[in-house]
């Protein structure tokens, strides 16, 4: 077979399997200062070569992608259908994490709230839903920081989604140029897009190292007892995500056209790097490496579809949002109904969106979720003891579902 110029060492994922398998009993084992703080330093540098590329990368990508259009109106249609599919699996993420909860009841103990023995009392319970207006207030702010007032602090901050705004509008105003101008900013951009990538490729080569000590670190200072107290609500969290990973992304990916067996092995290391570093801002760069190169999705789509769906699209921290709420409500003994079981899913896709592609990000978004139905947010204590792992988890589902995103918008293109 032709070797595509430039793609991901083939060997690649393997070595970051072996390297995680070799992680889980070396951090359990290993718990000593000294080797936490190894850990920890080449983990550290593994994290900060993939996370100093976020910017360029965002920024190139959208660029180049929007120049890159014949016209702009196929962005407005692209947008259209990445969002729709955004919005849709996000959707089918929370319904599938309600159902689960309801099912299996991780709350409960022998049919009782098992609050006591997390140590969460019933007389924190605030008396009525309170739709205080600083949960409001933090769900306006996500909006707000879509326009942000200053673009260099924006990236230095992390926020992607004003990077993103940013980029759009630059994009769509460098179409509307003379021509001359549109050539060479576009000959520049695609330059700019292709350098970062191929640094991603350099970075990639010390993946196996990174990953090793990102998730040796993890196990050294969780350890696996810590999973035990939770056991059901881990389980709970995992199966539902299973089912969204296994189930409901390769049913939309079959309804496509495309075989989702081959996706996922082409998707093998950016799912594996989200694993290990519990980012999809960090992961953005192999994930654009892998549905390229690996699925053969144009640039065209990937530079829209992508940077986005690391920001907005959360399937899997969206579904562990409304898990985490409904079993902290069910362990203190509150009763959900209908009405709000469909606030707290509500506002996890919502949150979800607003929510940055950063290890632990959904934690702020469960507190303002308990806010809204009348929880104390201290009640979130208990589940910070697995949240670590649970999050390597929903990220990889995060990270799939943009990639399934790539597929499907660039499958409706070819179609439409
Ligand atoms: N770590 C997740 C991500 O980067 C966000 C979260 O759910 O905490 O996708």
């Amino acid at each position: 077979m032709k070797k595509v110029p430039g793609r991901l060492n083939r060997g690649l994922h393997i070595w970051i399997l072996i390297a995680i398998l070799a992680a889980v009993p070396a951090g359990i084992l290993l718990r000593y200062p000294p080797f936490i703080a190894i850990f920890d330093f080449l983990g550290t540098l593994f994290l900060n070569g993939l996370r100093m590329l976020i910017v360029p990368i965002i920024l190139s990508s959208i660029v180049a992608g929007i120049l890159n259009l014949n016209d702009v109106k196929g962005l407005g249609k692209m947008g259209v259908a990445t969002i729709t599919y955004y919005l849709t699996t996000s959707i089918l993420a929370v319904i599938t994490g309600c159902v689960f909860v309801f099912l299996l009841q991780p709350g409960l103990s022998h049919s009782l709230p098992a609050g006591g023995l997390l140590g969460l009392k019933s007389h924190q319970v605030a008396q009525s839903v309170n739709l205080s207006t600083s949960s409001l207030a933090d769900l306006k702010d996500i909006f707000i920081r879509m326009i942000p007032p200053n673009i260099v602090s924006a990236a230095a901050k992390g926020q992607m989604l004003g990077l993103i705004f940013f980029g759009i509008l630059f994009g769509i105003s460098g179409q509307l140029i003379r021509p001359e101008g549109k050539r060479l900013l576009g000959g520049v951009v695609q330059a700019v897009f292709e350098t970062t990538m191929k640094m991603t490729e350099i970075v990639m080569y010390f993946a196996p190292i990174g990953i090793f000590a990102l998730v040796a670190k993890v196990f050294s200072q969780t350890g696996l007892h810590a999973l035990r107290p939770l056991g059901l609500f881990f389980i709970t969290v995992i199966i539902s995500l299973s089912f969204h990973f296994f189930i409901t992304l390769p049913f939309i990916l079959r309804i496509f056209g495309a075989n989702p067996l081959s996706h996922m092995k082409n998707m093998a290391p950016a799912l594996l790097t989200a694993f290990s570093t519990s980012s999809s801002s960090a992961t953005l760069p192999v994930t654009m490496e892998c549905v390229e190169k690996g699925a053969g999705i144009p640039n065209r789509v990937t530079a829209f579809v992508l940077p986005l769906g690391a920001t907005v699209n959360m399937d899997g921290t969206a579904l562990y949002e409304c898990v985490a709420a409904l079993f902290i409500a069910q362990a203190m003994g509150i009763k959900i109904g209908i009405i709000k079981a469909i606030m707290v899913a509500f506002t996890a896709v919502i949150t979800s969106i607003g929510v940055a592609g950063i290890p632990a990000a959904s934690l702020v978004a469960i507190a303002v979720i308990l806010k809204i139905i009348g929880l104390p947010v201290e009640a979130i204590g208990p589940i910070l003891a697995v949240d670590r792992i649970l999050d390597m988890l929903r990220t990889s589902v995060n990270v799939f579902s943009d990639s399934c995103g790539a597929v499907v918008v660039s499958r409706l293109e070819k179609n439409g």
